[in-house]
């Protein structure tokens, strides 16, 4: 069949793609347009993965297209497989390979097939197509696995029975799609799944797989449906054990929707925030602050990632101080501004106490850039020592200046004066 799809891509990479075919030409090999973008290019979903397979040596291919292009390039040997950046767009180009798995749950060793076993060791029918790019049958799609009739009936179905213990993984995908396209696991492969859960296929898969998917599923668009499938089907507990979620995550998960929102709308030139760790505390907020510094370290979180979450934790006692109707001003801004975006917003959504939210809404609308007109050399000019006492001493101004009002510089000087004497006592 001869899917006119290729002209809904855009312009500027539909030019990549026919000097790309032409390349190819003169090298003797065949490409492809192959996987998620082929099953979005069907369903009419933008998409942002550009995914290429060679027939061929596709490390070649990909370093004379960059050269061609001028663009950036990184290969990478063990897979066969390389990057090319071609103006915004990041393409994923690949050797055809078929895969075999050393034990369940392991990386595969690969070696070079032809298109149809590599589209045979893919997850689901619905990623197993592919679009010629070649001159001969320009815009063919090539589907040998009836991915096409699967996509237009909504079904996700695996390639094979032994699909989910050789990829755990899949279990997680098969949701994600499910969920994502409103689709339906096919009965058999639901009956796979099932068994594969039952004897612990995901306890096989390491730590930082699982959590690719797990953030994978948290950067959808509301997430918590992914999650009660997950929950419904496999458990929670391959995250933390004993992990489940119930009516009150439901509310907040439905909060932190609505305070993303807000955010996006209101404050968005503060720092672009990452969702998912919003998701993410929400999911782990019922845990003792030692599991949740667990978790960070076996699915290997990145410092700033674990700090958001764990920040979280030690503070979310101090932050009840918020219901306080009278607070001061300046106990607002200590509690708050050492926390990330991600940490503020999920106190705001998982409030139930109006005073709080204001309180949260205050900060960030008043106190996010609390500046002071003098500095540490301001300090020693006029000869304030010793200088650790100097973080303290902008502290107690910043305190002045919020309950106070300090506006001059001057003001700030005799303030700084007092704080000093006081701190020296
Ligand atoms: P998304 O739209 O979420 O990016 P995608 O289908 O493009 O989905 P990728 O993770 O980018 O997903 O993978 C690209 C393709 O690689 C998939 O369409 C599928 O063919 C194949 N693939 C990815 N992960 C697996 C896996 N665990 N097992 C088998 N095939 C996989």
């Amino acid at each position: 069949m001869v899917i006119r799809k290729l002209n809904k891509l855009p312009k500027d990479f539909i030019s990549f793609i026919r000097v790309s075919s032409g390349i190819a030409y003169r090298l003797n090999m065949k490409v492809y347009l192959v996987g998620g973008i082929v099953r979005d290019l069907i369903i009419g979903r933008e998409s942002f993965d550009y995914d290429i397979v060679v027939e061929g040596d596709g490390i070649e291919f990909s370093m004379k297209i960059a050269r061609k292009f001028n663009s950036n390039f990184r290969k990478h040997h063990r897979f066969g497989t390389a990057t090319v950046y071609y103006r915004n767009y990041k393409i994923d180009i690949a050797t055809c390979r078929r895969e075999y798995y050393p034990h369940r749950g392991a990386l595969p060793r690969v070696s070079r097939a032809s298109l149809g076993e590599d589209l045979l060791r893919r997850d689901f029918t619905i990623n197993a197509m592919a679009l010629s790019l070649n001159k001969t049958d320009y815009g063919r799609l090539i589907d040998p696995y009836g991915g096409y009739i699967d996509l237009k009936n909504g079904i996700i179905r695996i390639m094979h029975d032994d699909s989910f213990f050789d990829d755990p993984t899949r279990i997680l995908r098969a949701i994600r799609f499910e969920k994502r396209f409103s689709f339906r696991i096919e009965k058999h492969t639901l009956a796979l799944l099932k068994m594969a859960v039952s004897k612990k296929a995901l306890s096989s898969v390491d730590d930082q797989r699982l959590r690719d998917e797990l953030i994978l599923i948290l950067k959808e668009p509301s997430p918590l449906k992914y999650i009660k499938r997950i929950q419904e089907l496999t458990g929670l507990s391959f995250i933390s054990k004993g992990l489940r979620v119930n009516k009150d995550d439901y509310y907040i998960f439905a909060r932190i929707e609505k305070a993303i929102e807000l955010y996006k709308n209101k404050f968005s030139t503060y720092r672009r925030i990452e969702e998912w760790i919003i998701y993410l505390m929400a999911l782990l907020s019922k845990l003792p602050r030692n599991d949740v510094i667990r978790f960070c370290k076996s699915f290997r979180l990145r410092r700033g990632e674990e700090k958001r979450l764990v920040d979280y934790f030690e503070h979310r006692k101090a932050a009840r101080y918020l219901n306080r109707n009278n607070i001061k001003i300046s106990r607002v801004y200590f509690l708050l501004y050492r926390l990330s975006f991600e940490t503020i917003i999920f106190l705001y959504a998982s409030s139930r106490n109006k005073t709080a939210r204001d309180n949260i809404l205050f900060f960030l609308n008043k106190l996010t850039d609390v500046r002071l007109s003098i500095n540490g050399h301001d300090l020693a000019r006029l000869g304030f020592a010793p200088k650790k006492l100097y973080s303290k001493v902008f502290d107690g101004l910043k305190m002045a200046k919020l309950d106070k009002g300090l506006v001059t510089k001057n003001d700030e000087i005799a303030e700084a004066k007092k704080i000093f004497r006081r701190l020296k006592k």
